[in-house]
């Protein structure tokens, strides 16, 4: 059975997910959510957690941007783990999803909401059903009520049966790094394979958000930034310092950290010169440590522009990353 372990803190925010998010919030904002989603991808890319959360913003009373609230009531029982309208499906006692699981979900499918607009629920692994399973859950996805929504999570789209899958809308997640993506991103942008390679190792594999990053100033400004944490976190720089070099760039500096920080915790190995060193560093710390990092980046980014002091922010995200490694260092040595 896949798992996606270690769970995420729920609310955490994945910069590899943002794509997929942004098309999911225009579907939502337009009314628009299609009946079943299929989010595929390689493994290690949390789609279970993006499905989770997008199920989650199905069912708040006033999600904004494909996110939900987090604090209606509705948003309260899905953090309680007993919101009456979310269903979640996976293998029980065996690998196989099985025919009766698919029964049971298909006839609380049939029923009319409790108290959100509409039914949400969860399947995965779902190439764990077996053809009995799939041709069960078919005839739901053939004939779906208007206020129901299945999300389907798979590692492995391909051994879906044809018809679930054209029953499906795709929602791919990515992390493709294929010689011929990073061959047409370095002509696209001018740089050398090499250079195209990292960025995409930085966006996730996408071509889109790796061409952002090859542009010049961006490029030479994330690249700086990995030096400089490298440096926090070995005790090279101090806190203070780094924040007086970001006095008006919080929004920047911010996004950037985070996409590197998503670098660290990705499955797959780095291979560019520019980020190798911030990404080893991760060895060296828990992804328990990481994880609660990157929640701290994304509250500030939603802090950003609410009159909070900017470089006050800067200096303790500084303050706890270098923290972050100089006790788990302390740790490792004793
Ligand atoms: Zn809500």
């Amino acid at each position: 059975m896949a798992t996606e372990t270690p769970t995420p803190d729920p609310r955490l925010l994945m910069p590899w997910h943002e794509l997929p998010r942004q098309r999911f919030a225009d579907s939502l904002a337009r009314g628009q959510v299609a009946h079943a989603l299929l989010l595929h991808g390689e493994g290690g890319l949390h789609k279970v957690h993006l499905a989770r959360q997008l199920g989650q913003a199905l069912l708040c009373q006033q999600p904004l941007s494909g996110v939900a609230c987090g604090k209606c009531h509705s948003c309260l029982l899905c953090q309680a783990g007993n919101h009456p309208d979310w269903t979640e499906v996976q293998p029980v006692e065996s690998a196989i999803i099985r025919i009766d699981q698919i029964r049971e979900l298909s006839a609380r499918l049939a029923m009319r909401p409790q108290i959100a607009q509409r039914q949400v629920a969860l399947l995965w692994p779902a190439e764990q059903m077996n053809s009995a399973s799939s041709n069960a859950l078919l005839k739901t996805l053939e004939e779906p009520s208007a206020d129901t929504h299945l999300l389907l999570v798979s590692d492995r789209a391909g051994r879906l049966s044809a018809t679930i899958r054209s029953r499906c809308q795709r929602m791919p997640i990515s992390g493709s790094k294929a010689p011929e993506t990073v061959v047409s991103v370095a002509r696209m942008a001018g740089v050398s394979q090499a250079q195209a390679l990292a960025a995409l190792e930085l966006s996730g594999g996408d071509p889109e958000l790796g061409l952002h990053w090859l542009a010049p100033e961006h490029w030479s400004a994330i690249v700086a930034l990995a030096a400089q944490l490298v440096d926090l976190a070995l005790g090279r720089l101090d806190a203070n310092a780094f924040a007086g070099g970001y006095r008006k760039e919080g929004v920047a500096l911010l996004q950037r950290w985070s996409r590197l920080i998503a670098l660290m915790l990705g499955s797959d190995a780095v291979s560019s010169a520019a980020f190798k060193p911030l990404v080893e560093l991760a060895g060296a710390v828990r992804y328990s440590t990481l994880l609660p990092l990157a929640t701290q980046l994304e509250r500030a980014r939603g802090m950003i522009g609410s009159g909070v002091r900017e470089d006050l922010m800067v200096y303790d995200l500084a303050l706890r990353w270098s923290e972050a490694f100089i006790t788990q260092g302390r740790r490792r040595e004793s």
